[in-house]
């Protein structure tokens, strides 16, 4: 029996459109084939609107659109600090519509509303704000060097300056469907890039909202573009076309090995922001109340559906009872229900597909041995719901300790002493990020060291912010989305060497 709230007036207006059209040199097109496919509301399954179901042709165009916005220097060629204004803009516009933004949000997505409203919102925002001040320091440099076969009475003069890479293709998951396009668009719109942006098939709804919003705070027309549709699809299309130059892409790890084969044609660039396993590691020594709480938000927030979440949590054995038991009892207080009823914890996973798959991985922990310490149900009307569930009595081949699980829940394992730990933690084919809760800071930082982890936190989870680089190491992808490493990924290094 789900309370749904209906949303605000603002929502309610855009859900009426009922029909959402692809972005193109600032004109809304339907698709080629007039093809459309439908987004769901995942609490209950309700249609909540139809999408443009675009294929090569419509990627096609939009390509073209991006590339000759790109060519004409319509925003490559501006001033920096005009960049910087319309990133302001862009930043202003998105928070002065983000309760909007959060509903829409929760309905594609189901998430509860207030990890859009608080937390995944204004964390879009700020990517716009910190990528609007960095686009007036994309600096070369002078270089010094010692090559000493000039004419007479001349110099050699060497430097380095940072170009736009040119037309990006950004290709983003469902699990937090506005902060990771603002974490693509912001740094390459800086940068002075232009963009096709293909959305999640599943959550696309904020995507053609904030291109709506970047139209009206006056970016220029081509460069953004929105094509929506299929991976395999519109999003395959896009990761091969050979005047895209390049993808940034988040995802599974499984779709960053097809962008690799695809953009191989052109040697697009790419960067890779992929799946994790990541492991938390409360030492004795930790302030256990925090420990427990920082290492069940770390699997909880957002049902799980988090890159980064702590879904691999070691406990030393002085302790371990005691975590276990506790996160177990936090998980069953978590209110589920619909994102949108503000009593709401935990909204259903994305699809009743995906909560399948996630009591799949359930039940094949059961069958292999181990103990269902807390939850491990699914339902709701759609079958969309998962409980928070603790495991225990795991080995580490199990499939559910090595494989993402990407839903809310979390395997626990003992251990004795750090060296032991450190291997069970590195022993993954991802390495996204990691957890150590420890009262010794200086063991901390020593394990921070030695973890293989592209970010590791110690006594916190999952602190994120537009200034600080995020991305995986292994298996875990390429490159980095956030911070001065994420404005890198879309500028080329220019060498110039003259004799003056
Ligand atoms: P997914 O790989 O199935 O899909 C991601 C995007 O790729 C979607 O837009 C999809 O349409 C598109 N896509 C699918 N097949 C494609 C193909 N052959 N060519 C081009 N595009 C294709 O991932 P998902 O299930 O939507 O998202 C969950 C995954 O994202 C998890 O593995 C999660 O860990 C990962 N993720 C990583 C980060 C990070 O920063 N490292 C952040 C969030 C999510």
């Amino acid at each position: 029996n789900l309370s749904i709230p209906q949303p605000g007036p603002a929502a309610t207006k855009f859900l009426e459109k009922g029909i959402y059209s692809n972005l193109v040199n600032g004109e809304w097109l339907s698709c080629q084939s007039g093809e459309t496919f439908d987004t769901l509301d995942p609490a209950t399954g309700e249609v909540i609107g139809k999408l443009q179901r675009s294929g090569a042709e419509d990627v096609d165009k939009a390509v073209h659109a991006a590339r000759n916005a790109f060519a004409d220097g319509r925003w490559s060629k501006i001033t920096p600090m005009e960049r910087s204004q319309m990133l302001w803009k862009i930043a202003g516009l998105l928070e002065a519509n983000i309760d909007e933004l959060a509903e829409l949000e929760t309905l594609d997505q189901g998430k509860a509303l207030y990890v859009g409203r608080w937390a995944e919102i204004p964390g879009a925002v700020n990517q716009f704000r910190y990528f609007a001040g960095l686009a007036t320091k994309i600096e070369g440099a002078t270089i010094p060097t010692s090559i000493n076969y000039q004419p007479e009475g001349k110099e050699v003069f060497a430097y380095t300056q940072k170009e736009p890479v040119g037309v990006v293709g950004a290709i983003v998951p469902w699990n937090s469907p506005l902060v990771l396009t603002a974490m693509k668009l912001a740094p390459a719109l800086a940068a002075g890039c232009t963009i096709v942006l293909k959305p999640a098939e599943n959550t696309s709804l904020t995507a053609v909202r904030l291109v709506e919003l970047m139209q009206e705070a006056g970016l220029p027309d081509g460069v953004i573009n929105l094509v929506t549709g299929f991976g395999h699809e519109a999003g395959a299309a896009l990761a091969e076309h050979k005047h895209v130059d390049k993808i940034a892409f988040t995802g599974s790890t499984q779709t960053g090995r097809a962008i690799m084969n695809a953009a191989q044609g052109n040697l697009k660039r790419i960067t890779l922001e992929l799946g994790g396993k990541s492991p938390v590691i409360i030492m004795p020594d930790a302030d256990i109340d925090a420990a427990i709480q920082g290492a069940a938000n770390a699997i909880f927030f957002n049902g799980g559906q988090v890159c980064i979440a702590g879904s691999r949590l070691y406990c030393h054995g002085s302790i371990m009872d005691k975590v276990a038991e506790g996160i177990a009892a936090i998980g069953g207080q978590i209110k589920l229900g619909h994102g949108l009823d503000p009593e709401t914890q935990m909204g259903p996973l994305v699809s009743k597909e995906h909560s399948a798959k996630v009591a799949a991985y359930i039940a094949d922990g059961k069958s292999a041995g181990a103990s269902i310490l807390s939850g491990g149900e699914t339902g709701g009307p759609n079958q969309s719901f998962v409980e928070p569930t603790v495991i225990t009595d795991v080995t580490p081949d199990m499939s559910i300790v090595r494989e993402e699980i990407f839903g809310p829940v979390v395997v626990v394992t003992p251990f004795d002493d750090t060296d032991e730990i450190i291997a069970a933690a590195n022993d993954s084919d991802y390495a996204l990020a990691a957890g150590v809760w420890t009262e010794g800071l200086s063991n901390g930082m020593r394990m921070a060291g030695r973890l293989k982890a592209g970010t590791v936190w110690v006594n916190g989870h999952a602190m994120y912010d537009a200034s600080l680089p995020i991305g995986g190491m292994k298996q875990s992808g390429w490159g980095r989305d956030s911070g001065q490493a994420a404005l890198e990924n879309y500028l080329e290094l220019k060498t110039v060497c003259a004799i003056i």
